[in-house]
């Protein structure tokens, strides 16, 4: 065991090696003796005896490349799917992205007035813009839905009960679950009504002096079929105000213009009376992630006032881009959430037939045809309302249609696409005009390199 170990080279003569003294040029020092150390540790764990200083150079060449690549990059969203999570839910317009990006880097008055000079609220960002949008008196906003649900709950309701109807004790994804939720916010559940069946009465009959909220929950990802009622926000509004108690619809989606399938519009549930609407900046509003908490002007006050606000606020990057996105919901079809799930079949036909056109130049490539294929929209939104799409379906001369898709997820510039009968499929509805030559290289790039 001894031997081996004596021959592994000390740092500082690595350091001047051939291969490793240039990187000095580009790299920060510490970057490469970092590198250096991890792959000597990787060597003193190996059973390899003798080392190649020259291959050792290399291999410790490679990792300062990799150091410098960040983790996270620009993907080409080929798999159409819309909001998709993992891939960051809404890409955001160009005028969004820019007052993210100049408030990023430059001062703002984000909680000054700069016509009285005092100090101002940074929710006054927004607010105008909500209320033109959803009809409410009154909005704030905190980092994503999640958190706009647990503020609320916990304001209104800790300590109190929350009556939900059991169709919608729901898990949205990503570990929110509206039973733990209400744990977490200090609120005490009481569920009513049946999974498939919750009525008005089942509501009432539960009201007592500990009530707080009466809460509605979209179902977001499901929806379930068949032998199946349940109340109205119209019908639950009017019986909060019968009892004086709170009304708070949790849409999530949020739909500001529609109609997007079955979703709710947040305009709608504040026009049926709702005290408060929730819903998240990314799905389908087409923003930076934040939640929206729009309604009660007397309400909105007791949330910001709460101590947990502090902990939830958006920073200044958010505020801007949510504010430039609310502004362009007067011309939605820049926004480009709403321009993907907009897109009809004949301009995804023409945009698949041409893409496929230059695909079937390539060598590497099998069998190239466009069809029908549905889609959807993601991030929990009209989970069964298919999106009518047209896609491209390829093949690789000699290899598997995952060993294709798994070479593109890994080229210099990430491409991700569908699988389907041991096709790639490649729905460009999510590819923007801008990303079909990145596109094209990395299908060329991938398919010669799954021959290899
Ligand atoms: C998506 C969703 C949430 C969570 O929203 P985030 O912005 O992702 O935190 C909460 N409630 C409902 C009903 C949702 O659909």
């Amino acid at each position: 065991m001894s031997e081996p170990r004596r021959r592994i080279p000390a740092v500082s003569r690595l350091l001047t090696h051939d291969t490793i003294a240039p990187l000095a040029d580009h790299f920060p020092q510490s970057m490469i003796t970092n590198a250096i150390r991890a792959e000597l540790e990787a060597m003193r764990n190996s059973a390899e005896i003798e080392i190649d200083l020259d291959a050792l150079a290399g291999a410790i060449q490679r990792r300062v490349r990799d150091f410098a690549i960040p983790v996270l990059r620009t993907v080409i969203n080929a798999t159409g799917i819309v909001l998709h999570t993992n891939l960051g839910r809404s890409p955001m317009a160009d005028s969004a992205a820019l007052a993210a990006y100049e408030s990023a880097r430059n001062y703002l008055n984000l909680e000054l007035d700069l016509d009285s000079g005092e100090r101002s609220s940074r929710q006054n960002a927004i607010r105008a813009g909500v209320c033109e949008l959803t009809g409410a008196e009154s909005a704030t906003v905190v980092n994503n839905c999640a958190a706009a649900t647990v503020l609320t709950l916990k304001v209104l309701a800790a300590g109190r009960e929350v009556i939900v109807s059991r169709g919608q004790l729901v898990e949205i994804g990503g570990g929110f679950r509206i039973p733990e939720i209400l744990v977490a916010s200090g609120a005490i559940l009481c569920e009513v009504g049946t999974t498939n069946i919750t009525r008005l009465g089942d509501y009432e009959r539960a009201i007592t002096p500990q009530t707080g909220m009466l809460l509605r929950v979209h179902s977001s990802n499901f929806r379930i079929r068949g032998f199946t009622d349940s109340v109205g926000i119209a019908e639950l509004s009017t019986l909060g105000k019968k009892h004086g108690i709170p009304v708070i619809d949790d849409v999530g989606s949020g739909a500001a213009i529609g109609p997007f399938g079955d979703e709710p519009r947040i305009a709608d549930g504040i026009a049926a009376g709702a005290s408060l609407v929730l819903f998240s900046g990314d799905k389908l509003l087409g923003g930076p992630q934040s939640g929206i908490i729009a309604g009660r002007t007397d309400l909105i006050k007791r949330i910001e006032e709460d101590p947990l606000m502090r902990a939830l606020r958006c920073d200044k990057m958010t505020l801007a881009a949510l504010e430039a996105t609310l502004r362009l919901h007067r011309k939605p079809e820049q926004i480009p959430t709403i321009a993907m799930l907009g897109m009809t079949r004949e301009v995804l036909k023409t945009r698949a037939e041409q893409f496929a056109h230059r695909l079937k130049s390539l060598p590497d490539i099998g069998s190239v045809e466009v069809q029908e294929e549905p889609g959807f929209a993601g991030g929990g939104t009209m989970p069964d309302v298919p999106l009518p799409s047209v896609v491209i379906a390829l093949t690789s001369r000699c290899h598997s249609a995952e060993s294709l898709a798994t070479h593109l997820r890994m080229g210099q510039i990430p491409a991700l696409a569908r699988i389907k009968s041991d096709r790639v499929l490649l729905d460009l509805r999510t590819v923007f005009d801008r990303q079909l030559d990145d596109l094209f290289a990395a299908v060329s790039t991938a398919a010669s390199e799954s021959l290899k």
